[in-house]
C-alpha cells in the first residue's frame, strides 16, 4: 500500500525543492511584493480620490453656508440702532448666535482642510511608493523570468509524473497526503517496524492503545498530532 506513496513522495520532494527555491529567492520575494503592491495601489488611489471629491463638495457647501450667514449679518448690521430695550436685547442675542454660527463653520472648514491636507500627503506618499515599486518590479523581473524558465519546465515534468503515480494511490490517501503537505515538512510518509507502533515515528507523540491497535490492524494511521502518514511494514 505504501510503496506507491513513497514513490510519490520522492518525486514530490523534487517539486518542493523547486517551490522552496522560489520562495527563498530574494528577487522572487521582491518581485512578488511589487506585484501585490501594484495590483492594489490603483484601488487605494481611487479611494483617496473619492474621499477628496467628497471633502471638496462638503467644503463647497460650508462656504455657501458661510456666505449666507455673512448676508444675514449685513442685513442685521443695517438695522437702525435707536431701538427699544426689548429690541436691543433681541438684537444682542441674535448677534451672539451669528458669532457662534460663524465660529462653528470656521471650525468645520478647518477640520475638513486638515483632512484634505492629510489626504494629499497620503497620495503623494503612495505615488512615491508606486514609483519605487515599479522600479523594484523592473529590476527583479528579469531574474524571476530566468528562474521561472528553468523552474516551470522542470515542475511540469515532475507534475506529470506525480499525476501518473497518483492514479495508483487511493484518493482518500492522496487527500491525507496533500493535507500533510500543506502543513508539514518532508518526509510526510513513514514506514515503521512492528516494534515501533507505540509512538509516532515523525513527531514522537505517544499513541493511545486504540491508535496502536488501529496501526496494527490497518497497517496505517494518520498521526493526530503531526498529520503525517505512518505505515506498518
Ligand atoms: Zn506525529
Amino acid at each position: 500500500m505504501y510503496q506507491k506513496l513513497l514513490e510519490y513522495q520522492e518525486e514530490d520532494r523534487k517539486l518542493k525543492t523547486i517551490e522552496d527555491a522560489y520562495k527563498t529567492n530574494e528577487d522572487y520575494k521582491k518581485y512578488n511584493v511589487a506585484v501585490r503592491f501594484l495590483k492594489t495601489v490603483t484601488e487605494t488611489k481611487n479611494q483617496i480620490e473619492d474621499r477628496a471629491a467628497y471633502l471638496l463638495s462638503e467644503l463647497e457647501a460650508l462656504n455657501k453656508k458661510y456666505d449666507r450667514l455673512a448676508e444675514d449679518q449685513t442685513e442685521f448690521d443695517e438695522i437702525d440702532d435707536a431701538q427699544e430695550e426689548s429690541t436691543v436685547t433681541f438684537l444682542k442675542k441674535k448677534s451672539q448666535e451669528l458669532s457662534k454660527a460663524f465660529a462653528d463653520i470656521e471650525k468645520e472648514i478647518e477640520k475638513l482642510n486638515g483632512e484634505m491636507t492629510e489626504l494629499v500627503a497620503q497620495y503623494k506618499k503612495l505615488s512615491a511608493e508606486t514609483k519605487a515599486m515599479k522600479e523594484q518590479y523592473e529590476k527583479s523581473r528579469e531574474s524571476v523570468e530566468a528562474i521561472r524558465k528553468t523552474g516551470e519546465s522542470e515542475k511540469a515534468v515532475i507534475t506529470k509524473k506525480l499525476e501518473e503515480i497518483a492514479k495508483q494511490i487511493p484518493p482518500e490517501l492522496m487527500a491525507k497526503y496533500n493535507a500533510a503537505r500543506k502543513t508539514s515538512k518532508f518526509p510526510l510518509v513513514y514506514v515503521v517496524d512492528a516494534g515501533d507502533v507505540k509512538h509516532c515515528a515523525a513527531c514522537g507523540t505517544e499513541f493511545s492503545t486504540l491508535e496502536t491497535a488501529t496501526l496494527k490492524k490497518d497497517k496505517f494511521i494518520e498521526c493526530e498530532n503531526c498529520r503525517k502518514l505512518i505505515f506498518l511494514k
